[in-house]
């Protein structure tokens, strides 16, 4: 077979020397042991948990060695690109602080620009021609009925299915069936010609996992499609080498295409990155566990803890913990220092399944958010209230004071424990609505309504905003004593026949006819807060 000839036949024209893109594309200049490692998303639009997971890994690994992280759109399939998805990626990404150094709609050093798979496609058909013109790839011209019918045929029979070994049809065309077949004007893809073995296995080290067993892949897949634009395999085998990648860390999903990549990189001649397979994260359901699943969980996308308002340091926290066994022990000893002071190690990443708990990142995000200030919390909220709130909410922000007194409050800043009230901004905007608004009665009271009367038209008698917290709560103690109520706890519980309840069931009134609410922060510093007006109008509203 004359395989330059059919190369020119195929992929007609003239395409650069293959050392031309070494020197395009040069090894970079880095340091010793720095490493190059990247996150390559299809723009599907949907960006999730492992992606972060995954991206944080990199991360690290790329700035702790002084090396790079790039961000590359792996768009070779166009049936599931979605407009909008890399803003997505980029804006998802950002939120957590996940610093590229260079990639697509993130610019910086242009040597190994484009970024976007579709503007590479020169390069792979080059590569392409290249491995018809020795013999390792060649035309295939079945349709999609003949490949489902391959299928069903081998799912009959339980054989592996795919396009390999005997059933490589188009493997085996003769040059004039090729020939003829291209006459006829025909569709083809290019394949592969694979020259594996499964029955050969071989050691792999995965920088996760540690040493694995690969078997030789035998498939003939094809690495450019009917429209000229190379499958997903095929184009991250080039991209890698291209972009000097040296290390990466994806999801264990992509464990089953290792053989096939392990022989792309041998054919092309390129050495290969080394490969962690993060293991994927797994949900508690009931007795079992499972992965996170798209279609059942909310949390398995990366949109939802921007809508949630998750502090991304909170996130990252939590991600980290997973990340690394080590993490959460050093973070206890060291809760001040940047989170980039930590050594992270792919070692030390789990081998299998790990367990994603919502419960236990809302713990964390109520510890990191209790470490704010009044300012940044204001801050913190005021971002995420311009993206998702109501017009209504974000005019909580108009009255900076009123903001920073309500935040203060609600956090302890400044009193013997600082608060844990707050787990992400969408809650913490309900949690301090009611300083704004009269919000609905959430708790009921536990007294008959001329005992609340009663209690409430004493109180208001006496009730003056300037009072200090000790007044205020004398005022208290009168209005309980005036209505049957203990004054002081240790009478009460002396007594409890004697009492209709204590000082702090009068409280409890109060509470609850102030913010609607049996629990909050300081009453009398919500009502100097409220304000003498809104506050005697909301006591008021309940008699
Ligand atoms: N484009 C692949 C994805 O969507 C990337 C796989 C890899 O990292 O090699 O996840």
């Amino acid at each position: 077979m004359n395989y330059k000839a059919l190369a020119e036949r195929l992929l007609p024209g003239e395409y650069p020397e293959l050392s031309y893109y070494e020197t395009l594309y040069p090894p970079r200049d880095l340091e010793k042991g720095a490493e190059v490692t990247r996150l390559a998303p299809s723009p599907t639009g949907f960006i999730h948990l492992g992606n972060l997971f995954a991206a944080i890994a990199n991360e690290r690994i790329a700035h702790q060695s002084g090396g790079i992280l790039y961000l590359r759109i792996e768009d070779t399939d166009l049936k599931r690109k979605v407009d909008g998805a890399v803003e997505a990626v980029k804006n998802a990404l950002r939120y957590f602080d996940i610093k590229f150094d260079e990639g697509a709609e993130i610019g910086g050093d242009e040597t190994y620009a484009p970024w976007y798979q579709r503007q590479r496609a020169e390069i792979y058909r080059a590569f392409v021609k290249h491995l018809i013109e020795e013999g390792r790839a060649y035309p295939c011209f079945c349709t999609e009925e003949e490949l489902s019918a391959l299928r069903e045929e081998q799912t009959a029979k339980k054989e592996i299915t795919g396009y390999y070994g005997k059933y490589a049809k188009c493997r085996n065309l003769t040059e004039e069936e090729i020939y003829k077949n291209l006459d006829e004007g025909k569709p083809f893809v290019i394949r592969l010609k694979s020259m594996g073995n499964p029955e050969n296995k071989h050691k792999f080290h995965d920088e996760i996992k540690g040493d694995i067993t690969v078997i030789e892949n035998d498939q003939d897949v094809v690495i450019l499609k009917s429209d000229g634009i190379p499958t997903y395999h095929f184009a991250h085998a080039i991209d890698d080498h291209f972009m000097r990648t040296t290390l990466v860390i994806r999801g264990e999903e992509w464990l089953a295409s290792l053989p096939i990549h392990i022989e792309l990189f041998e054919t092309l001649g390129f050495e290969r990155p080394r490969y962690g397979h993060n293991c994927s994260l797994m949900k508690q359901d009931g007795s079992s566990r499972r992965k996170l699943s798209k279609r059942k969980d909310p949390e398995l996308s990366l949109e939802f803890y921007r809508k949630e308002g998750y502090f991304a340091r909170a996130v990252k926290v939590y991600m980290l913990t997973l990340l690394n066994s080590n993490f959460e022990e050093w973070y206890r000893k060291n809760p001040e220092a940047p989170l980039e002071s930590f050594k992270f190690s792919a070692g030390k990443m789990s081998k299998s399944g790990t367990l994603f708990d919502l419960d236990k990142l809302n713990d964390i995000s109520k510890d990191e958010l209790s470490k704010l200030s009044a300012e940044e919390m204001f801050d913190f909220l005021k971002t995420w209230a311009d993206e998702y709130d109501t017009d209504a909410q974000k005019g909580y922000f108009a009255d900076r004071e009123k903001m920073l007194k309500v935040l203060t409050l609600c956090m302890g800043i400044g009193g013997k424990k600082r608060r844990k009230d707050f787990t992400t901004a969408s809650q913490a905007m309900k949690f301090i609505q009611f300083f704004f608004e009269r919000t609905p009665q959430e708790d009921e009271y536990r007294v008959d309504g001329a005992t609340k009367r009663a209690v409430l038209t004493a109180f208001l008698k006496t009730f003056d905003p300037a009072d200090d917290g000790q007044t205020w709560f004398a005022k208290v103690k009168e209005a309980a004593a005036a209505n049957g109520f203990a004054p002081e706890m240790k009478d009460y519980k002396a007594n409890p026949e004697a009492y209709k309840g204590s000082v702090a069931d009068v409280a409890e009134i109060l509470r609850i006819a102030t913010t609607g609410r049996a629990n909050t922060p300081d009453l009398c510093t919500i009502q100097q807060i409220l304000g003498e007006k809104e506050t005697r109008a909301r006591l008021e509203a309940q008699l």
